[in-house]
């Protein structure tokens, strides 16, 4: 089995091409020019993506999804049933959840997920692990056959790894698009206790052995929130 394909946009935008037997699993887009350069990936290594996960609705994670299921018109594209409403720029809150309103980039596409999923539904070999707070229906996914964990933006590692509750002055656009920061804070402390081997963030280079930078970065936001 090989390793997955980073596939990145300016530096700071994270693909990536999981590979299956039958094909590549695709975790979340990049933004609509990134489509070409997915797809160009894809071709060079001579395999087909079979299926698009999403983590959330962020412009940056969906902004790909339109163009690259136009290429692809048999693709499962696959995300949180939460967030599938943000795809479609519904913005209500569910009773229950914080009335606070969602950030981030919300710019919606045409494209409606073929299967939603949650907690612990599995596509592929990929396991679905709620980890809602940047967005209301954030998922992450585990890799159990190498340990990686496809994180999305729960944690980030540009500029240093930060929860996305906490502003890292060295790269401020993934806390700005949070949610609710105590929610993500639960969230990256769930992540943490998967004891992955390997943390593949949305933004950032990948981290092998994460578990203690991951336990800093909670620390760090825990502290954040206090103050
Ligand atoms: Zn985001």
């Amino acid at each position: 089995m090989s390793t997955p394909v980073r596939v990145q946009l300016w530096g700071f935008v994270n693909a990536f091409l999981v590979p299956e037997e039958d094909g590549f699993t695709l975790v979340d887009t990049t933004l609509p020019r990134g489509a070409k350069k997915i797809l160009a990936a894809a071709r060079d290594a001579g395999t087909p993506v079979k299926r698009i996960a999403l983590t959330h609705a962020h412009g940056d994670h969906i902004g790909g999804l339109d163009r690259l299921v136009r290429e692809l018109p048999d693709v499962e594209v696959v995300i949180g049933a939460r967030d599938a409403r943000l795809m479609a720029k519904d913005f209500s809150l569910d009773p229950g959840e914080p009335q606070v309103p969602i950030r981030g980039d919300l710019r919606g596409c045409e494209t409606r997920p073929t299967r939603t999923v949650s907690e612990g539904d599995r596509l592929g070999s990929l396991e679905v692990v709620a980890s809602p707070g940047h967005t209301p229906g954030h998922v992450a996914f585990l890799d159990p056959r190498d340990s990686t964990l496809y994180c999305g933006d729960v944690f980030s590692t540009r500029g240093g790894i930060e929860t996305s509750a906490r502003a890292n002055p060295r790269f401020p656009l993934v806390v700005m698009g949070t949610w609710h920061r105590p929610t993500v804070v639960v969230s990256a402390q769930k992540l943490r206790d998967l004891e992955a081997a390997r943390l593949a963030p949305g933004h950032g280079p990948i981290l092998d052995k994460p578990a203690a930078a991951m336990d800093a970065a909670i620390a760090r936001a825990r502290h954040a929130l206090k103050n």
